[in-house]
Order: structure tokens, then sequence, then C-alpha cells
């Protein structure tokens, strides 16, 4: 463990700003032997990647981890500012505790810090005391006052004698395991070490306890289930409260090695970069490398007063407001644990749990007494517990913030004085974190202001990642709940390529970064140049590539991205973000608008594909259980004849303007197929517009298995390579754990899509595909070789897949699609196309 000694404090100093101050602290740590000189320089960098400002007025400064080969010996000092030095966002440091470690020892000083952080009183006296072993007595873990108040071990109660888990001791991880086991119990449970004592039920004092691996510790309950609690724990410190098992969390690793690339529009352009920042790891949703300050969209802002002359009803108010949120909890967790089972329900449950730290409460009834209002004493508790759990930089604590910060704005709803409710967008470009994004809140995003999104759940196939792509913002999903724990502002990147968010980049992170991007967009404009030349391989052979679009305007898009017309217009995003469905004369416009965009070139109107991840309140569809399985797609269409009709009249209509096909989405059966033709035919004689092309989404299972039958009655075959992937490997799209693994590329759906490329073949109709992995490098290879002659991708992609394309042969495309047959899995598809050579150019 660190130890502070008498040499290693600097009292009473002054400095005009900060690089001034780290460049006493640095002189500290050169006299006291832990750093060479040039480890300072790294102390400055990192205070450009991210201020190591604390909170209460201290701050850490330490250097890069490129820069640990400068670390003589671990060790830290403590200078003091009286007079305080501007340290970041308007805050002063008035200590500054300069970190050399060549590991994570640093941790076992920010827990000592902990007691600090959050006391005013405390902190103060560590900024003026002229008695160095004051200062001692607080980072060694001696007498300073905590943040929360100390707990005692409870009376009457029995206890155990346990050894904090080697080698790095009661840190993040394991005392938010001892908390979980602890909770379980309602006896009153106590963790002593040496002279301090922590309430078991809480991380932050747990943390607090500095115990350092191996230390004895006396764990004590009270209660009347305290035998059946001190059995439980004993048996968790015993299992090395979860230390011996291996990572749980991804975040840690910049990508999982044995996670298949996301099926989205463009391959990495390179391998994974190896960052030293803190990576949240995801799914890569939408390509792209992107820098800039992080950004929480939230889709409300809660207000508070900061005081209240009150604190007795202040502190019923709390009370209440604690209880209400439980109660909701309580509630939803019923709900979902029905509908979905526990082990969905089980983080409602957690919730509770935090809702019911006792430290967290006493400190806000603390801050009432002070004359705060509930609300505001409430707020200021969660966020700098929140912020302290994840300044510890573990990933399992960052999650736990995460969780912290949702809790408690739950319970802020029932303090607020307002709550505005409209979703605020950047006005500045930003990179975005969210829980999760409806395709609405995608689609209203504006790509000069949101660089790059993140967000904690969600899937590649998704429609959201399907929107981030038509935008070309580089976009990562299910990135989890640490992706949410990081404060607004912080500098990020965001590699959309790997999948990765990266939080407080190094400098080397961020110079990668850029020769990355400097590659990349040099790729890319070889690539526009070329656009539109046609996509014919080496050996000949033609594929058509054509967009996916979800708004009129962007036909014209298409067009000038070399697109060869458009092969999916999801016309459903026409009847999102509004009150009811557009009219017959408002659709017939904006298909009229495209067709004429697209001037000659083919258009392929979807209707309506409704359902699933698309709600559309006006239609007030009841909730489905298995929304994926349910009323959607044609199933809506014939289910809601008065939409499909009006829908179906003013596609008629613009046909008449240039070559329109129209497809059905989702066929599953021959009757929803016959049916569908039949009102399509009734509505065409109605307008009297001629006979048009009509072809069908293969998408399920079951359409494959028929599609000899199916090809019989329509002009050609589109394959919806995202629900087909869905649905053959029985994983949501959305799935935050699953979706990773719903790779297109897997061998069951590659064998399904050549199943419906020789029914195509045999019965003479031409096959194309529209999903995520059309536009995938991978996939485009993959896909051509199966005999598909038309690749609809997003925009941005369409000139790197022609690209892609000119340089292959189709000779080569359709040898890899043989053996890419015969693979067993999705990783082994990729590898083969990856490892083929003389098919790349
Ligand atoms: C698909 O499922 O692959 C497809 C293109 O349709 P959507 O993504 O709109 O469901
Ligand atoms: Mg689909």
């Amino acid at each position: 463990m660190l130890k502070l000694r008498e040499r290693n404090v600097w009292l009473g100093r002054a400095a005009a700003n900060k690089a001034e101050a780290i460049r006493t602290v640095g002189r500290a740590m050169v006299e006291s032997g832990f750093i060479e000189p040039g480890y300072i320089d790294s102390m400055l960098q990192r205070e450009q990647v991210a201020a190591t400002y604390l909170g209460s007025g201290i701050a850490i400064p330490h250097g890069l981890p490129a820069a640990r080969h400068l670390v003589r010996a671990t060790g830290i000092v403590v200078v003091q500012f009286p007079d305080g030095v501007a340290w970041a966002d308007g805050e002063r440091a008035r200590v500054a505790v300069g970190i050399a470690a060549r590991s994570d020892e640093h941790l076992q000083v920010l827990a000592n810090l902990t007691g600090v952080l959050g006391d005013a009183s405390a902190a103060d006296r560590l900024a003026r005391t002229s008695d160095p072993g004051e200062v001692i007595a607080a980072l060694n873990g001696g007498a300073s006052a905590p943040a929360a108040p100390q707990a005692v071990a409870p009376a009457g109660g029995s206890s155990i004698e346990v050894s904090s888990p080697s080698p790095h001791g009661l840190h993040a991880r394991p005392a938010t395991a001892l908390v979980d086991v602890a909770k379980r119990f309602r006896a009153e449970i106590a963790v002593r070490h040496g002279e301090k004592t922590a309430n078991g039920k809480s991380l932050v004092a747990l943390l607090g306890l500095g115990a350092v691996g191996g230390a004895r510790l006396t764990v004590s309950a009270a209660g009347d289930d305290a035998a059946a609690a001190l059995e439980a724990l004993g048996a968790a410190f015993a299992g090395g409260l979860g230390e011996a098992a291996a990572p749980q969390a991804p975040q840690a690793a910049p990508a999982r090695p044995d996670r298949a690339p996301a099926a989205h529009d463009r391959a990495p352009a390179a391998a994974p970069l190896d960052y030293e920042g803190r990576v949240v790891a995801g799914i890569s949703a939408s390509p792209g490398l992107v820098e800039g300050p992080a950004w929480a969209f939230q889709r409300e802002r809660i207000a508070v007063t900061e005081t209240a002359a009150d604190p007795a009803v202040q502190h019923r108010r709390l009370d209440q407001a604690l209880a209400g949120a439980a109660v909701d909890l309580q509630q939803l967790h019923d709900e979902l644990s029905k509908k979905a089972g526990a082990a969905k329900a089980a983080i409602f449950k957690a919730h509770l749990e935090l809702l019911e730290d006792p430290d967290l409460v006493a400190v806000a009834h603390t801050r009432i007494d002070a004359g705060h209002s509930a609300g505001w004493a409430w707020r200021k508790v969660y966020e700098e517990g929140a912020g302290s759990l994840s300044r510890l930089d573990d990933p399992l604590l960052a999650a736990r913030a995460a969780d912290l910060r949702d809790v408690g704005r739950r319970v802020l709803r029932f303090l607020a004085d307002s709550i505005e409710s409209a979703a605020s967008l950047p006005s500045h470009p930003v990179v975005l974190l969210a829980d999760d994004l409806s395709p609405s809140d995608t689609a209203k995003l504006d790509p000069k202001q949101v660089l790059g999104l993140c967000t904690s759940v969600g899937g590649a196939t998704s429609h959201t990642a399907i929107i981030a792509r038509s935008l070309d913002i580089p976009a990562v999903v299910a990135a989890g709940p640490a992706a949410l724990d990081v404060e607004d502002g912080e500098a990020c990147i965001l590699d959309g390529d790997a999948g990765v968010l990266v939080v407080r980049p190094t400098a080397r992170d961020r110079a990668r970064a850029e020769v990355r991007r400097e590659q990349v967009l040099e790729r890319r404009e070889a690539e526009r140049l070329d656009r539109f030349k046609p996509a014919i391989t080496r050996d000949g052979r033609r594929v058509e590539v054509v967009a996916n679009i979800g708004a009129p305007g962007e036909a014209q898009q298409a067009v000038d991205a070399g697109g060869e017309g458009v092969g999916l217009m999801r016309t459903e995003f026409l009847f999102l973000k509004r009150e009811s469905p557009p009219s017959e004369d408002e659709q017939a416009e904006a298909y009229t608008t495209m067709v004429r965009a697209l001037n000659g070139l083919p258009i392929i109107l979807r209707t309506l594909d409704i359902g699933g991840d698309k709600h559309v309140p006006y239609l007030s569809m009841p909730a489905e259980g298995n929304p994926f399985l349910g009323v959607r797609g044609v199933r809506l269409c014939l289910a809601r004849e008065d939409l499909f009709r009006t829908q179906l009249r003013a596609i008629f209509r613009a046909s008449r303007e240039g070559p329109v096909r129209l497809m059905y989405p989702m066929i599953s059966m021959v009757e929803e197929l016959a049916k569908a033709m039949e009102i399509t035919e009734e509505v065409r004689r109605e307008i009297g517009a001629d006979p048009i092309e009509i072809g069908i989404m293969i998408e399920v299972p079951s359409a494959v298995m028929i599609a000899d039958r199916l090809a019989r009655e329509v002009s050609f075959f589109s394959i919806g390579t995202n629900d087909l992937t869905q649905y053959v490997l029985a994983m949501d799209r959305q799935h935050p754990t699953l979706a990773s693994q719903a790779d297109g590329l897997h061998p069951a759906v590659l064998r399904m899509i050549e199943l419906t490329a020789s029914a195509a073949r045999q019965a003479g109709i031409w096959v194309g595909a529209c999903g995520g992995i059309a536009g995938d490098p991978a996939g485009t290879v993959v896909l051509a070789g199966l005999g598909l002659v038309e690749l609809s991708v997003s925009i941005p992609s369409i000139a790197a897949t022609k690209a892609l394309l000119r340089g292959i042969t189709m000779a080569g495309a359709e040898d890899i699609a043989r053996r890419a047959l015969a693979c067993g899995t999705a990783a082994e598809v990729r590898a083969l196309v990856q490892g083929a050579q003389g098919v790349a150019a």
C-alpha cells in the first residue's frame, strides 16, 4: 500500500496556474525519488486529455500510462495550495495529490480520499492545515472525517474474521460483490478494518476502508438473520469476492476478439487500435472514427431549487420520493418479471437496492439540514456518489455509477419543481451518449452536431443503427451501462469501426486515431471519384448497387452518391414522428418526388413495415409481448386495409412518373401474398395505372422454404438479411447481449440465402438483398458469389461497395460463397473472406 511520509508533504505553496502547480507537484515527486523529471511532461499531457480534478478542492495529477517507465518507485506526494489554483471547469484545487504508480496502487489513495471528498470541512482542513501529520493521517487512512457517517459495529451481534481479497484488496469490484451479498439480509452489517468501520451495505463506505489485499477485517452482523448473513459473507470472502473469477465486464478490452464484426455497411478499415483511455466496448453499428466531447441525450430536464427554508417538510418530501420510486421500481420489476422473466427484471431489483443505500440517504438528509431543498440535496448526493464511483476507473463500478444516476433521476422526478419533456438536441459538435434511441430520435439527429453516437442497448441491425448509417454518423450500440457513465464534456473517441467508445483518450490515442481518420478519408475520396462507374467485376459480371432510403430527399442523395436506383424505400418512415398517417396526396407527392429525382432509375417502394421496433402511437395497435413475431409488415397492411389501400393508390399514382416497383415486407405465407396482390390489383384498376413489377422481401424462414412457390407469383425477391438473421438465429435484432452474435454471415443464414437464390433462378426471377450485410464488405463478396444481382446499401456505402465489387472476380466470389456455405460459424466465414487470396484487389 502507498504510504505518505512527512517529506512527501509540501504545505503552503502557491502557483499562478495549473501548469505551474503541476510542475511543483512533479518536483516534489522527483525529489521524493518517485519519478524521472520527464514524467512531469506526461502529467501535463494528462491534463490535456482529462483534468484530474476530483472534487472538494482536490486534484490527483499523474502521468499517462505510456510514461510508466519514467516511474522509479511507486509513491504519492501532497502539495497544498491554500489559495487554490484554477484546475478544471471553474473548479479550484487546493490540495494536489501527485501519484506515481506503475499499476493500480493509486486506487488505494483514492479510496482513502473518499472520506475527504464528500466532506467539505475535512477537505477545507486539509487545504489549510500547517500540520503535515493531519494530511498524512487523512491519506494513510487515519483521522480524516469521512463523507458518510462512520458505521459502528452493530450492538449485540456476532462477528467473523476474514481477509481482504488478494491481490488488490477491497477495491471497487470486490466491494460491490460484498454489498450485493450484504443487501440480501435484513441484519445490520458492519466491516471493520483497523480503526475504521464501514456499513457493509454501502459501497462508498467500504471503499473508504482502504483495505489492502490480505488485510484482516472483522465483519459483524446483528439482526434476526445475522447468522445466515455472516455465513454468506464468510463464503463470499472465502471465494475471493469474485476476484479470482475471469473479468466480467468487457469494457476494459478494446474489442472482444471472439466477436465477429457486426453486419454493418463497412468493415473495419484496419485492425482495432490499441487504446489507452477507458475503453467501453459495444457493437459496431455504423463505421467511422470521430473525436469530440461527450453529451448525454436526455428526453427530459428536471429543475429543482437549491435552498428551502423548511427542513422538516424537505425531509418528508425526500422520504416520500424514495418511497414513491421504490413502489414504481417494484411494479416495474413485477410487470417485467411476468412478461420477460426474472433475469430481465433483475435490473429493477438492483435499482431498488441502490435506493436503499443507507449512507446515500443519510447524507442527503444532512444536506437538507444545512438548508437545501430535498431535490437539490438528493441530486447532489447521487451525482457525487456516481461521480466518485466512476472515477475509480473500474468497469464494474462504471456500470453501478450509471445505475445510480438512473435511480437518482427516478427519485428526482418526484422532487422536481418542473420537468421539461422535450428531448434536447446538441447545439455544438458532440459524441452523443444515450441509453437507447428510438428510430425517430435518431432521425432527428443533425450529423453536423452529432459526430458519433453510442447507446448502451440496441443491435447492429436495429433501425437506430440503420438510420445512423444512412446519416453517416459513426455509431456503437449495446455498450452497456458504462456508456452512460461519462460526464458531459469529457473527451471521447468514438470508433465505429472497432465498436468502442474511448473515454479520456490519451495523446497517443488521439494521434493514432487521427492517422486512421486520414487513411479512411483518403480511401473514401478515391472511391467517391469513381462512384458513377458501374460495379463490374474483373471477370466482367455486373452487380447493381442501389440505395436504401427512408425519406424523399434521399433519392437525390442516392443518385449523387452513385446509386443505380433505390432498392428499398422504407415507406414507414413517412409514418413516424407525426400524429396521424400521411394522406394519399401527401404520399403521392413524396413518392413522385423520389421517382422524379431518380430520373429513369428504378425505385422499389416497400409497403408499410410497421411493428417490431417501429411504433406508431396513432395506429393504437395493442401492445404485444413479442412485437417481432406479431402484427408487423404485411400482416399490418392486411389488418389495416384502409392504410394499405391509401398507400397503394399513392404508389400507383407515382408510378406514372417513372419505373416504380412494389414490394411487400415480411411475407411468410402464400395466403398473405395472394391477399396483398388481390388488393393491389383492385387498387390498380381503380386508379387506372399500368401494371408494375411486384416483389417480396424474403426475411422469414418460412418464405425461404416455400420460395419456389412464392417465386411463381412475383417478379423479384429482395432478401432482408436483418430480419432473416433474427428469425433464423432466434435472436432479437436489438437484443443488448445477443445482437453481437446475430451476424448475417452465419452459415445458417447463408444457406437460407442460397435456397432463395436457387429458387429464384429456377423460376427465372431476379434476386437482390437489402439488409445490412449487403454493404458489409465480407457480405458483399459472399452475396455476390451466391448469385444476388442487386445489392441495396446505405447511401454512404454505395461508392465503397461498388469499388469493392470492381476489385474482385465473380469466379472468386462464387468459390468463397461455396466454401462459406460449408463453414460452421459466422467467424469462420469472415475469416475465410478475409483470408481469400486473389479475390480482393
Ligand atoms: C431487413 O430486414 O433486412 C430489411 C432490409 O428490412 P428492415 O431492416 O427495414 O426490417
Ligand atoms: Mg425487415
